[in-house]
């Protein structure tokens, strides 16, 4: 990689549909076929357009097989050549899209470039393929430097990446981020909304990455027999994501759930309630039936996404903090990630 090259952007290629191969087993990533079709993008050549520089990580994956050890490396990539660059973009499947654009606003502190995440429903080598436009657009606002965060990019709109949800399996507005307005709108021009991004930061980028922390999303539904979880819900369990209705409302009366939930909190772990709505926010104790959630020990997620709420307890336990130091972080906003 060039050295120095500051209006230029790092194009990290992780995997996922925007450079898979059509093959007899399905699609899947192969090395090298992603590079092949990036530059039959002539667009991506002409001398107006930023100038790029591409990064496959090895192996390539479904994002799907994500895990910790890839959310890692793709930062530390990041970290290791942000003087490097004037902004990044991360090519990755949409399936667990917000869960690492979420782990990566934590992993990297101090951010004063865009990080931005994209890629498509359908892969770049075939027709009507959605990749072009969102690759290309992701490239020039990594190079504009207005955004200092981890975002996502798609069709048309920058969302804020621990604020974004997968919304469509197959649609091509496939993401959103119902509980925080979109960073940027795409029409003819790229519309900043500048009230929504964060501040600019001085304290340097820091680089924290996740340890293989215990961590459980538990989602309630009506009849659930909460016995059979109390095996699980234990100190094993560092962090545990409580799905919840509504406002933070838990079947049962209450009663089956709290004695297993005060018991996993007196062995260590903390447990993170949020909603099964996709818009609104958890309000522990405006109903009966949240109330006593409270009181054994649970914290709420306020607006959290799920994924933002995974990768921030992975971020909190990794940094050795002691649980009830985690407990009140959780509720705070460290990244954009909640509205407190
Ligand atoms: N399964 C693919 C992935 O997440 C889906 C996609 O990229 O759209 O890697």
């Amino acid at each position: 990689m060039a050295e120095n090259v500051n209006k230029s952007v790092l194009i990290i290629y992780t995997g996922g549909t925007i450079g898979m191969k059509n093959t007899e087993m399905g699609y899947t990533p192969a090395p090298g076929f992603f590079a092949e079709a990036i530059r039959e993008i002539e667009d991506m050549a002409r001398p107006e357009f930023p100038s790029w520089e591409l990064y496959e990580t090895s192996p390539l994956l479904d994002s799907s097989n994500m895990s910790v050890r890839e959310w890692n490396k793709i930062a530390e990539v990041i970290y290791e050549n942000y003087e490097r660059y004037a902004g990044f973009v991360v090519l990755h499947g949409t399936d667990t899209m917000a869960y690492t654009a979420s782990a990566l606003s934590f992993i990297l502190g101090g951010l004063d470039k865009p990080v931005v995440l994209t890629g498509s429903q359908i892969p770049l080598s075939e027709i009507r393929s959605d990749g072009r436009e969102n690759l290309i657009t992701s490239v020039l606002i990594a190079a504009e430097g207005v955004v200092r965060e981890v975002c996502l990019y798609f069709s048309g709109r920058l969302l804020r990446g621990n604020r974004a949800e997968k919304m469509s399996s197959d649609g091509l507005h496939a993401f959103d981020s119902p509980n925080y307005p979109p960073l940027a709108e795409v029409g003819i021009d790229i519309r900043y909304n500048r009230a929504a991004l964060l501040k600019r930061s001085t304290e340097g980028l820091t680089y924290n990455p996740f340890s293989e922390v215990p961590i459980g999303v538990l989602k309630v539904f009506p009849g659930i027999q909460f016995g059979l979880f109390e095996e699980i819900m234990t100190e094993r369990l560092s962090g545990i994501v409580l799905e919840t209705f509504g406002a933070g409302n838990i079947p049962g009366g209450a009663t089956e759930l709290l004695p297993i939930i005060r018991k996993a909190f007196a062995a260590g772990s903390v447990i993170t309630v949020c909603s099964q709505c996709p818009s609104g926010t958890v309000t522990l104790g405006a109903y009966e039936t949240s109330a006593s959630l409270k009181g054994a020990g649970a914290v709420s997620g306020k607006d959290m996404t799920t994924e933002a709420a995974v990768a921030k307890l992975y971020h909190l336990f990794s940094l050795g903090l002691d649980k009830s130091e985690i407990k009140s972080l959780m509720e705070k906003d460290l990244r954009g990630e909640l509205s407190e």
